[in-house]
């Protein structure tokens, strides 16, 4: 008989090799070492979902607990220094704002800088708010600087923007050099105990089969073992961030690389540029209901600002989240958790998340129900909270004329009233 409660966790397997999977591989393994064993199987023929290559500053904290050099790091993944997103057109039509990193003026103990620069503006003070912003300048001047201030007014908070198939590249080599196994296959059957439920073990294609204790599900969208296997249920949240699809083309580099993604609002949607070393990565978020993916295509192509480089890839998704994350002994990171589109690039630090908050809560010796509601409950709230903030982009502004504002301003109205 299968007792869970019972049984100790030693070997974890990994199902899907993406950014979620490797970033799962290489985190546990380092923090976990010899307590685990663990094997990812992943599917090269199926590959991976391509995109995902914009980021924010707690992903410094990854590379540190990796141990891994930055300037290497830099290279291997022909990445570029962030230090905000430029929203264009959002508010208004021919109007910019950034979301930069960093914190506007000083703030006092219990009083932030913005409370000191509202009552400035009631006094006839001037100044814009980011006038008072590093990050804000050094973005629209194209600069940036590493800078050990002992003020932290004086920082400069970056992220990176890199080539997503790089990144799994790069993660993969560090995890197989720290003694993780891969095992390469599709896997076509998963097994599961008759008593408990609890997956047994995952069967490729050729017949292989993997056992295991605890299985993270990193296989992307189709969630093949939280969802495809356990039916643990996925809360549909299209009602409020209603984008269903997206289409993304690589372009050649800019001349300048600018330190920050540019986000620019279009009429269903708005389109993603992102600067890399080699090339630019570029794509449209758009509601399908509003236009068709080839007038989505269209807007993405005019809106270049170099060459493309490839054929334009159309990616369709739900937006909403997995109603129980970590279910029996399955946990779902990455795209298999849920997907928020991604406006402020918080999917992977979802990831990262996600696997400091497994590795917290970590089963050694069974499975606690406590542990797993305690982590379905903090995956529950972070999620909502990033929601909240990206359905907040569509209901400020000032856009009459676009039919996604206009849409979820509405049912914002409604549930407001
Ligand atoms: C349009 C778009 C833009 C995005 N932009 C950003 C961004 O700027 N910043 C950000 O943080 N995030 C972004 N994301 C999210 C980001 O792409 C993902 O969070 C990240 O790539 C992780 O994906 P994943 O590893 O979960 O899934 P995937 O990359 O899809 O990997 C799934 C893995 O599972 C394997 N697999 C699947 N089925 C099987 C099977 N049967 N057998 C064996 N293996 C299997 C695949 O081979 C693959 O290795 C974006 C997502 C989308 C859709």
């Amino acid at each position: 008989m299968h007792n869970p409660l019972t049984t100790p966790i030693k070997r974890v397997v990994i199902a899907g090799g993406g950014t979620a999977g490797w970033l799962a591989a290489a985190l546990m393994k380092k923090v976990l070492n010899s307590a685990v064993e663990i094997t990812l199987v992943e599917s090269e023929a199926i590959g991976t979902v391509g995109v995902g290559e914009a980021t924010i500053p707690p992903i410094r904290l990854v590379n540190q607990v990796l141990g891994i050099d930055e300037a290497q790091f830099l290279h291997d993944t022909k990445a570029t220094i962030k230090l905000a997103i430029r929203f264009e057109n959002w508010k208004t039509k021919g109007q910019s704002y950034y979301h930069t990193f960093g914190a506007p003026g000083k703030s006092m103990a219990f009083c932030h800088f913005h409370h000191y620069w509202l009552k400035g503006k009631s006094l006839g003070h001037t100044a814009d708010l980011w006038e008072y912003d590093f990050n804000y300048h050094a973005a629209e001047a194209g600069k940036f600087a590493q800078i050990n201030a002992k003020d932290p007014v004086l920082e400069l908070p970056f992220a990176y923007h890199f080539d997503a198939t790089l990144y799994a590249k790069y993660l993969r080599k560090l995890s197989e050099n720290m003694g993780v196994s891969r095992i390469e296959g599709k896997i076509a059957h998963v097994e599961r105990y008759q008593d408990s439920g609890y997956i047994k073990s995952l069967r490729l294609d050729n017949g292989q089969e993997i056992e295991g204790d605890l299985f993270v599900d990193c296989t992307g969208f189709k969630g093949l073992l939280i969802g495809e296997a356990l039916g643990a249920g996925y809360d549909d949240w299209s009602h409020l961030l209603p984008c269903d699809s997206a289409i993304a083309v690589p372009s050649e580099r800019h001349e300048k690389t600018a330190p920050f993604t540019r986000s620019i609002a279009h009429d269903a949607g708005w389109q993603w540029r992102i600067p890399l070393q080699h090339r630019n990565g570029n794509g449209h978020v758009y509601c399908s209901r509003y236009i068709s993916d080839q007038q989505a295509q269209d807007t993405l192509m005019e809106n270049l600002d170099t060459k493309p480089l490839g054929d334009p890839k159309l990616i369709k998704f739900t937006t909403g989240r997995r109603r129980k994350q970590w279910y029996k002994n399955v946990v779902a990171v990455g795209l298999s958790s849920g997907f928020l589109e991604p406006l402020e690039s918080t999917s992977i630090h979802l990831i990262q998340s996600a696997i400091v908050r497994l590795i917290q809560l970590f089963p050694h010796n069974g499975f606690t129900p406590s542990l797993q509601a305690e982590y379905n409950k903090q995956s529950e709230l972070e999620f909502e909270q990033i929601r909240d903030f990206l359905v907040l982009h569509y209901q400020v502004n000032e856009r009459s004329d676009s039919a996604v504002f206009l849409m979820i301003c509405a049912i914002l109205n409604c549930q407001i009233h």
